[in-house]
């Protein structure tokens, strides 16, 4: 598997064909996706400006991987210490945390799961990761309020105000299937959404 990294520089390579730039983008988006892989996706094409033919703007293309890097970043830099203190003091009975602290380990499409991948939070990708780790360093992760807006939260439901679902895609990506899910998914990747 090509690493972040590695893709990203493919983005941002313009002597490569824009198609295969956005290609390496997607590779970008699995490799790192903080509110699932097509919510991320649905983020990025909005916030970057992605348009349906690339050569009318492939600068969009280095916008996004610039976003979700700077995000990335920001995890990577939360997650690296506490995995490495979970290393060091091994324990018997540690095991896999459950639902919001996957993404500490790896698991980063729990980090602000949006099951409904149109329904996310607006803010740049940095804003929204740096709200959950303020949350992990706080404690209050497990509050009653959403870590990323703030909004009163009923277990287990996604926030209704940002989409973001508090335990993960665990909790329920198996029987959360919007009915015109696959329609409005081929319409997000060929960027023709409204
Ligand atoms: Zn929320």
């Amino acid at each position: 598997m090509t690493s972040f990294p590695a893709q990203a520089r493919q983005v941002r390579d313009t002597d490569r064909p824009v198609h295969h730039r956005l290609w390496a983008l997607r590779g970008c988006a699995l490799s790192f996706p903080p509110y699932g892989f097509r919510a991320t996706w649905h983020h990025l094409v909005r916030s970057a400006r992605i348009p349906r033919r690339l050569d009318d703007d492939p600068d969009a293309l280095v916008r996004a991987v610039d976003e979700l890097e700077a995000a990335r970043q920001l995890a990577l830099g939360y997650a690296a210490p506490v995995v490495a203190a979970r290393r060091r003091s091994k324990t018997a009975g540690q095991r896999v945390p459950v639902g919001s602290s996957r993404w500490v380990f790896g698991q980063w499409s729990s980090l602000a799961y949006c099951p409904d991948f149109t329904h996310h939070p607006v803010e740049p990708l940095p804003v929204v990761v740096g709200r959950v780790i303020a949350a992990h360093r706080a404690g209050t992760v497990d509050s009653g309020q959403c870590t990323v807006c703030g909004a009163d939260r009923t277990r287990p439901r996604a926030c209704t105000r940002c989409g973001v679902h508090p335990d993960g895609p665990a909790a329920l990506s198996a029987r959360f299937r919007h009915p015109d899910e696959a329609d409005r998914w081929r319409r997000t990747w060929q960027r023709a959404a409204p």
